[in-house]
């Protein structure tokens, strides 16, 4: 019989952060399930983005420690992760939003993120590239920054498993047992593995998991589109945010972005051509010069959504069920503070920060929901 303490579904951040940190809490009888390669989900096709500028209590705080762990995990894990605090530059497209920005920034503050409102003639000392005529400032924080995700899935790989975490890849969970109203056993195409607790740490896959034991989860899976371009060379440090519109450079020296489609839920990732033409327009009109670089390849995943754009994380109505899902867009940044969450509640039963209790699926059920409105891409 294979028994785990601990058996993760879905190798993306999520599983690989919550094993990383099980691992460093002492608990190495660790299984990760992917259905595919590690990094095949949404982590893979992501935009790089890791940011503190959010507008709810619960993610300011939970991004700002996050930060921290994106630094440590720069400075100790043994592959490079390419972890660079470049900064975002939100740029303001009138008065409106500048007021909005200007709240949501005393908020950040507070809460000990160093945020900023501004000038034209500032944004141009960041990016000289920037084309100001058609905004009137931006909310900056030089802290934000960026990371390569299958360079983080790889360095986290090479962590887990040199602690005795145990990774199955092409091997799909299909069902879970349960025995007295816990989880008992999970069964893949391939095995049966028992388990103390079981993340659900599943993406796009999340909802179906938890369904197979009659726990609804309020996700919808939206389609985003991605670029990059042909590597140029560097000219530009942070990520730009321009309304729907989000770009930056790769360390490899290409642009990486993507823009809403504001398309209706679906499972569908395949590709458009009207996507291509929307984020070159806007590209374009936020910075001129790019007008002529070459796009190398488009891709697209999913945001898994929830009804107020903050993930589920934590504990479900099955104790030993636990949740790190519908990160709503921005689950590549929290993974590392996500999986320090998840580990601490496994081993001590409680989330170290007040602010992840208010994240857990309780909220649904009490209607206490908290809404997030920067939401990008
Ligand atoms: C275009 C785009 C741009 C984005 N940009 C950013 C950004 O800039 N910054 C940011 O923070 N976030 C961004 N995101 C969101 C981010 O990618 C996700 O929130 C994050 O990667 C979620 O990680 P995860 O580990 O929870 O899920 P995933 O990476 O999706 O991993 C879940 C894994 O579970 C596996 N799985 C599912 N079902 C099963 C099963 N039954 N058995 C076994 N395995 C299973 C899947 O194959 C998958 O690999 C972006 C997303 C997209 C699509």
């Amino acid at each position: 019989m294979k028994s785990f303490d601990v058996v993760i579904i879905g190798g993306g951040i999520t599983g690989l952060s919550t094993a990383y940190y099980l691992n460093k809490m002492g608990v190495k009888n660790v299984l990760i399930i992917e259905k595919n390669y590690l990094g095949s989900g949404s982590t893979g096709r992501c935009g790089t983005g890791i940011r503190q500028q959010f507008t709810t209590k619960e993610h300011i705080v939970l991004m700002r420690e996050s930060v921290k762990l994106w630094k440590e995990w720069e400075n100790s894990l043994e592959h490079p992760i390419h972890f660079k605090q470049g900064g975002y530059i939100w740029l303001l497209r009138n008065n409106e939003e500048l007021k909005q920005y200007k709240n949501y920034v005393k908020m950040q503050n507070l809460l000990g993120v160093p945020t900023q409102i501004i000038s034209k003639e500032e944004i141009k000392e960041i990016v000289p590239e920037i084309n100001t005529d058609d905004i009137v400032g931006a909310s900056w924080c030089s802290t934000d920054g960026n990371a390569y995700p299958f360079e983080v899935i790889d360095a986290l790989k090479f962590f887990v498993e040199s602690k005795g975490t145990t990774i199955k890849t092409f091997e799909e969970v299909k069902n879970i047992t349960l025995k007295n109203g816990l989880i008992q056993s999970v069964i893949t195409d391939n095995d049966i593995y028992y388990t103390s607790f079981l993340v659900n740490g599943a993406g796009t896959g999340a909802k179906k998991t938890a369904k197979i034991i009659e726990i609804e989860l309020p996700l919808e899976n939206y389609r985003h589109q991605i670029v990059v371009s042909e590597p140029l060379e560097d000219f530009l440090n942070p990520m730009v945010v321009k309304g729907e519109l989000y770009f930056t450079q790769t360390h490899r020296g290409r642009v990486i972005g993507g823009t809403d489609m504001n398309e209706s839920p679906t499972d569908s990732i395949s590709t458009s051509i009207d996507f291509l033409e929307k984020f070159a327009t806007e590209v374009v009109k936020t910075i001129p010069q790019l007008s002529s670089i070459k796009i190398m390849r488009q891709w697209a995943g999913s945001y898994v959504v929830t009804p107020d754009h903050h993930p589920i994380i934590g504990p479900s109505e099955i104790s030993n069920f636990i949740l790190g899902c519908g990160y709503s867009g921005h689950g590549f940044m929290l993974g590392p503070i996500v999986g320090k969450l998840l580990a601490s509640y496994i081993i001590d039963g409680k989330m170290f920060l007040p602010e992840a209790d208010n994240l857990t699926i309780k909220r649904f059920k009490e209607g206490k929901l908290i809404q997030e409105k920067a939401v990008i891409g």
